[in-house]
């Protein structure tokens, strides 16, 4: 949502997860499967060693979005005190809200491209011949985007958070958005509440 000419670069924690999956040789993602695999979230020892193998390389001058992490009280202080350690500044955090009906929703009406995992929603018509704009990769349905697990997901998330959004509302820029909304809509809001 904050990529392009806000110049952030996005990064999802479960598509990051699924990429490594998809080696067969990689130990986390040897570690990750069973969790992923019943719909649940990773535990948190695992969350943090993919969160430092995917920030550290970057060059510190990046803007980054982090989407799905933290996702507990323990992986956000871990997180906060590595910020305070590499000096890097938080312009917030958003919890982005959203009806179980509309997320399954828009879970139904897109599809990723299994080799980059960039996602394409349906609605907004597909590229030619349902492969990625990116790479050509031919277009499926998320592999976790079945109804059961989607549901299962919506819940371990609103059950899990909930500690760490009392967490991160007693400490640093917390807001709580409605995500039913029209993703622009949603968007322009983020701008203006955290003066990107
Ligand atoms: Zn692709």
């Amino acid at each position: 949502m904050l990529q392009g000419k806000d110049r952030f670069i996005p990064i999802s924690t479960g598509e990051e997860i699924r990429k490594t999956m998809s080696d067969p040789t990689s130990e986390f993602g040897q570690q990750a499967a069973p969790y992923m695999d019943r719909g649940d979230y990773i535990p948190d020892e695992l969350a943090l060693s993919l969160f430092h193998s995917i920030l550290e390389p970057l060059d510190p001058q990046s803007r980054v979005v982090l989407d799905g992490f933290p996702r507990t009280v323990p992986q956000g202080e871990q997180f906060v005190k590595w910020l305070e350690r590499q000096h890097h500044q938080l312009l917030g955090c958003a919890f982005l809200d959203i009806d179980t009906e509309v997320a399954a929703q828009r879970m139904r009406d897109r599809l990723v491209c299994p080799d980059c995992r960039k996602t394409f929603p349906t609605v907004a018509g597909l590229p030619a011949g349902e492969r990625c704009a990116d790479c050509g990769g031919c277009l499926i349905p998320r592999e976790d985007d079945d109804p059961v697990r989607m549901r299962q997901r919506i819940l371990r998330h609103r059950e899990q958070t909930l500690p760490l959004r009392q967490w991160f509302r007693d400490r640093h820029g917390w807001v709580e958005l409605d995500a039913n909304r029209e993703t622009a809509d949603l968007r322009m809001e983020l701008v203006d509440r955290f003066n990107l």
